[in-house]
């Protein structure tokens, strides 16, 4: 099924032509899903689709992973250990522990970089919990990937090619910026990338554009707010914004958050979750507003696991765990049972828009890394910096917030 699947959904440059575009996908439909076919596909044929594109992912990394041949082998486990998706829980898990090691040990991309590096096109940057950076490589399949799913978190959002939307948080290094980019020009909503630390500018920007939409975290949404309002005296709703696409934090799922950052701007919100280690954002919520579905049905499969135990759970409504990542279709860093540390719940497997995937909602992580204004700031690195001004400090260190949290 997998070599047969095709998608009839929407594709790159398909708005609007003014000359007739090369890409298959050709045709745009102003309608629900950005690819029908697979969000809307029976949870026993994904499945089958996940089970074939994993049992080739396994192929590859049997061949072309020293990082996984290393694993396999101290586990004890061969190819033919994997028959079906059941027998995946046999198998390791991965950590961000040994993703950093690995590109510690073996410079650049690591023993778990499973492509030449000629053929990669792009690197980001993965922030962990310690602070130190690791490199993320993608090849222009992983890219394509990328994009794809990207495009769909934005299209369950709302995002149409009618859409000019302002690009609020970071472009440089950050899984989601340029990916950001790739996914609206493709569904060919028109992407202003204005950055972070220019609120000067997003203003000016939203006002003489007419832009109707803002992609950022919801702690920078909540920032603007104040800034607009007292810098510039306007009422943040007369910026005109009509959509607010949310991501790199958590936030959106706290209701007193949405009604805060819907009340200023007068604008939908919505939220979105990823991994620059897999997919930079790959569950968005729908116009319900009630959990983010998956958006990575044929590129990533899912399990939820008990952080303590490592035991499997069933994706049930109520369910809540750690989501740990599995690439189906990954060239340069494929990973296996990836723990992301993203505590979720399991809100629903079904849904009114009439997408089959599930939808959860993030409720924290299982390490102590702080996000602020969508930077990722560790109270470690900071106690660091402290410390190296001694005799002057003596290491001890105390946050204080000048003004009040998002709550
Ligand atoms: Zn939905």
């Amino acid at each position: 099924m997998a070599d047969t699947f095709r998608y009839h959904g929407h594709g790159m440059n398909s708005s609007k032509p003014v000359f007739a575009s090369e890409s298959p996908y050709s045709e745009i439909q102003p309608d629900e899903y950005f690819d029908p076919e697979i969000e809307t596909l029976s949870s026993a044929a994904l499945r089958q689709l996940q089970e074939a594109k994993l049992a080739r992912q396994l192929d590859y990394l049997y061949a072309r992973s020293l990082f996984y041949q290393d694993k396999f082998r101290a586990a004890g486990l061969r190819r033919e250990h994997f028959s079906s998706l059941r027998d995946l829980q046999n198998f390791p898990f991965t950590t961000k522990e040994e993703l950093r090691d690995s590109q510690s040990a073996c410079p650049p991309l690591g023993r778990h970089m499973a492509a030449d590096m000629a053929s990669l096109i792009r690197i980001h940057a993965s922030t962990g919990t310690t602070g130190r950076p690791s490199f993320v490589g993608i090849t222009r399949r992983d890219a394509e990937v990328w994009t794809r799913v990207t495009a769909r978190y934005f299209y369950t959002q709302g995002i149409r090619p009618s859409d000019v939307i302002i690009h609020g948080a970071s472009l440089a290094m950050f899984a989601g910026g340029l990916p950001a980019k790739d996914a609206l020009e493709w569904i060919g909503a028109t992407f202003v990338p204005v950055g972070t630390g220019a609120s000067e500018k997003l203003v000016l920007v939203a006002r003489t554009l007419g832009a109707n939409a803002l992609h950022c975290t919801p702690s920078y949404a909540i920032y603007l707010a104040d800034y607009v309002r007292r810098e510039t005296g306007l009422d943040p709703r007369e910026l005109g914004f009509r959509k607010i696409v949310c991501g790199a934090e958590p936030g959106v799922g706290i209701p007193a958050v949405r009604a805060k950052i819907t009340g200023e701007f007068g604008a939908r919100v919505t939220e979105g979750l990823g991994n620059a280690d897999m997919v930079p954002i790959i569950f968005a919520e729908c116009k319900d507003q009630s959990g983010m579905h998956f958006n990575g049905q044929e590129y990533v499969y899912v399990e939820i696991i008990d952080p303590e135990t490592g035991q499997v759970l069933p994706i049930e409504t109520g369910v809540s765990g750690e989501l740990v990542y599995t690439s189906l279709e990954r060239e340069c860093v494929p990973l296996l049972r990836f723990r992301t540390r993203d505590r979720v719940t399991i809100l629903a497997t079904s849904c009114a828009c009439g997408r089959t995937s599930f939808k959860l909602r993030c409720v924290g992580r299982t390490d102590d890394m702080l996000i602020v204004l969508g930077v990722n700031v560790f109270p470690s690195a900071v106690r660091d910096v402290v410390s190296s001004f001694y005799p002057k400090t003596t290491g001890e260190i105390q946050i204080l917030l000048d003004a009040p949290g998002q709550g």
